[in-house]
């Protein structure tokens, strides 16, 4: 098919997540035709480095064979059936190999081992609400209607995840829609809430999250978080301490504790899970975008045992958790996954990490130097560059001067391929990148950010 008809076509008849479409209709877009390793290449033939994993979902690079090679295999038997009264090979494989790692990497307590199939990161979200509350009804305990989650959080984008949603940009215009939460200040500490820094300020921000849990403690069902990095709301790090603190809380006022990381898990900070940094178990995990390389959609919610068990009675009891989507437990997903996950023990791709995370450390601390760099921030393979538009007032940019956007804009030009979070630049790229490609993304940007607003 010839570009130009294919470019009419995407005008016409598709409407892009997070796009404004008005911009979007006056400008070429570029199409994708093809990816290798940590390469994307469009309809001309040109190859971007992808610097955000397609959208933080591609660990092990593109076109990986070990996953082609399952998909292709599983192929050969059946796409799909229902886990609605039928069980299936790869789903049942599969849930073993995350129970055993979940109990591996995040140990204390009762197990997470119970595994909830669904398709993507906003769904494991919900169903992690649900369970919850669920959860406090079905021990007979009535009113927990409630949750907790953080200013800048953010947990995709269906009505459930909306509603722990803090990411104003995103989320306000939906407010009456929404069901019950209360938020609390996230550990933001470049652009603290309470005008504090760290470490003299004795977290002033779980002090208030504190407050929150002791005045409403009968109503809260759970808190929700994204461990260690908020990642959608401006790759915000936390202070270390903050999530083992939170962890407390949540015990000493008999909350569950939600951790999404549906951006975090399988590698991304360093350690498989992000929980892992602060030796926090939480009650229920969520868990999606690496899970199957981006290959195919696939997500996990993962709960204790002790969550799971409130849910068996007789059926009169209602008791049971009435949740369930068409391709919950897809054969060729969960085919995808385990070849997925077989390739972090056999590449060994966590423990390759620790030059690249040095290199990306050493390399943000000569961008933080930049004019209009106000803060960097990093977590493993994570990173996010904050321009402003006044290093010392932290003043940001105007919507409309788009500095985040230029900065990509030029990057494109150079052959890399980014997406920022308004005017945070985002580096998210695959794991298995090598050090010569991560210093020429961070060539890129850095030349990027001085050519454009420097
Ligand atoms: C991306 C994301 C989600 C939503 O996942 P989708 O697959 O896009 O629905 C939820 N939580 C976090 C932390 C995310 O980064």
């Amino acid at each position: 098919m010839d570009k130009k008809t294919l470019i009419e076509w995407d005008k016409n008849y598709i409407w892009h997540p997070f796009t404004q479409m008005k911009y979007w209709l006056e400008e070429e877009p570029v199409i994708i035709t093809e990816g290798r390793d940590c390469f994307i290449k469009d309809i001309d033939g040109k190859w971007y480095l992808d610097g955000v994993s397609s959208l933080w979902v591609n660990i092990h690079g593109h076109r990986k064979s070990e996953i082609d090679e399952a998909i292709k295999s599983q192929l050969d038997k059946i796409a799909h059936s229902t886990l609605l009264g039928l069980c299936n090979e790869p789903s049942i494989i599969l849930a073993k190999k995350l129970a055993d790692l979940l109990v591996r990497h995040l140990s204390s307590g009762d197990p997470l081992i119970k595994i909830f199939y669904s398709d993507n990161g906003s769904t494991a979200v919900d169903i992690a609400l649900k369970i919850a509350y669920q959860y406090w009804t079905n021990l007979g305990i009535k009113g927990k209607d409630t949750f907790v989650s953080l200013k800048e959080g953010y947990h995709g984008d269906t009505i459930g995840a909306v509603s722990v949603g803090g990411v104003e940009l995103f989320h306000k215009v939906y407010k009456p829609l929404l069901n019950r939460s209360i938020q609390a200040s996230a550990p933001y500490c470049y652009r603290c809430e309470f005008k504090l820094s760290f470490p003299s300020c004795n977290f002033a921000c779980l002090n208030e999250m504190e407050q929150i849990l002791k005045e409403n403690r009968e109503k809260i069902a759970a808190v929700i978080i994204e461990p260690l990095v908020q990642c959608a709301g401006g790759i915000i790090v936390w202070p270390e301490g903050y999530l083992k603190g939170l962890k407390q809380l949540c015990t000493k006022y008999e909350v569950l504790l939600i951790a999404d990381e549906v951006a975090t898990g399988f590698g991304r900070t360093g350690k498989m899970f992000a929980c892992e940094h602060e030796e926090v178990t939480p009650d229920i995990i969520c868990l999606s975008k690496g899970i199957t390389n981006g290959y195919m959609p696939l997500a996990v919610t993962v709960v204790r045992k002790k969550i799971f068990n409130a849910f068996l009675g007789d059926i009169e009891e209602r008791k049971t958790f009435y949740h369930g989507h068409s391709y919950t437990g897809n054969p060729l997903a969960c085919a995808a996954a385990i070849a997925n996950l077989d390739i972090f023990e056999k590449e060994r791709t966590i423990e390759n990490l620790s030059a690249k995370i040095e290199l990306l450390r050493e390399r943000l601390n000569e961008i933080a130097q930049l004019e209009n760099v106000g803060d960097v921030r990093q977590k493993g393979l994570i990173a996010g560059i904050e321009l402003v538009k006044d290093k010392k007032t932290k003043e940001p940019f105007s919507y409309k001067e788009k500095a985040g956007l230029k900065v990509v804009r030029l990057a494109r030009k150079y052959g890399v391929w980014l997406r920022p979070l308004g005017d945070v630049i985002v580096i998210m790229p695959p794991l298995v990148i090598s050090v010569d490609n991560l210093d020429r993304l961070l060539n890129v940007i850095k030349n990027c950010i001085i050519e454009t607003i420097s």
